[in-house]
């Protein structure tokens, strides 16, 4: 690399070149990904803290590379939101849950419901329409509460009313929302104020410090009052032990997520689970 032969050289040391050559390779590995049928979404249970049943679970991508092996989506994700493939993916991601959960309902529970991350950058994208998974779901016979779509807080920040009307379409049809990551965007009350979710979850950071007078207990207790006074469930994500959910129990949350119940696991082994309780 040029050192001082001018700013335009200074960053282009062989390393750097490198990443680019990676960043270009995964980006065409990721063109070829959904035909090639190399991605995968697995469940994580979502207990109800209450009944101890398990009739929900989010859907997480995992990305089976031909020589990369496993990948996860925090590698892919958001290399595929900047290429905009994110909206493949995305419709991919829909139609695989749209199915599992059609199953799910016949084979395990008639209210079983699958919860799947959305991106911002899918919202915003014209290529993305509600009315195709709306049709998606009729063709399957599914109703809107089949599926469950989470949003983080800073999506919709930086994207207001695009996100709105698709938004508003699936509540329309009674696809349920659920406001991820809570707590730690910059406008979590005003997003609250403006859009109609049914569902907070509560971000994995303010559980990890969970104990008896803790502030992060205050947190967790205060947000969980606010959202049963607008009508919301609250699901506390990252739980790892039985503290913790104690805790939360004690604290009135709705639902749990988080290794002390299960890491994801494909779908094979979720089932597995559901079976063996
Ligand atoms: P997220 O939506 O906040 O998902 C929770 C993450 O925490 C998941 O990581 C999950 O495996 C992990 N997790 C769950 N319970 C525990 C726990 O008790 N302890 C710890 N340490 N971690 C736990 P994962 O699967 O790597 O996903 C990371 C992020 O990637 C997700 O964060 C989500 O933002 C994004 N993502 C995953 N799947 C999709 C997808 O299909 N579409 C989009 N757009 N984003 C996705
Ligand atoms: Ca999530
Ligand atoms: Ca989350
Ligand atoms: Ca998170």
């Amino acid at each position: 690399a040029k050192s001082n032969g001018g700013n335009s050289f200074q960053y282009f040391t062989p390393s750097m070149q490198q990443n680019a050559v990676s960043r270009m390779s995964l980006i065409s590995d990721l063109r070829i990904a959904i035909a090639a049928n190399q991605f995968q979404l697995h469940y994580q249970p979502i207990v109800n803290l209450i009944t101890g049943d398990i009739y929900k679970a989010e859907a997480l991508i995992r990305w089976q590379h031909p020589v990369r092996g496993l990948v996860g989506p925090i590698e892919f994700i958001p290399i595929a939101e900047e290429t905009q493939l994110i909206v493949d993916i995305g419709d991919w991601v829909f139609r695989e849950a749209a199915q599992q959960s059609a199953r799910w309902r016949t084979a395990i529970e008639p209210s079983f419901q699958i919860s799947i991350n959305t991106s911002p950058v899918q919202y915003k994208n014209d290529a993305f329409s509600a009315k195709d998974w709306l049709d998606y779901l009729d063709a399957l016979k599914l109703p809107g509460d089949a599926i469950m779509v989470e949003i983080t807080e800073g999506a919709l920040m930086e994207y207001g009313s695009s996100i709105d009307q698709k938004l508003f379409d699936f509540r329309d049809a009674n696809i349920q929302v659920s406001l991820d990551d809570f707590g730690t965007g910059y406008s979590s009350l005003s997003s609250l104020k403006k859009l109609d979710i049914d569902y907070l979850k509560i971000d994995k950071s303010f559980v990890d410090n969970l104990a008896p007078h803790s502030n992060d207990l205050a947190l967790c207790e205060a947000i969980i009052v606010m959202a049963h006074k607008l009508d919301l469930k609250v699901v506390a994500e990252g739980v790892e032990n039985e503290e913790q959910r104690d805790l939360l129990i004690a604290a009135g949350c709705d639902y749990a997520q988080g290794y002390l119940f299960s890491k994801p696991l494909p779908a094979i082994e979720f089932e597995k689970l559901l079976k063996s309780r």
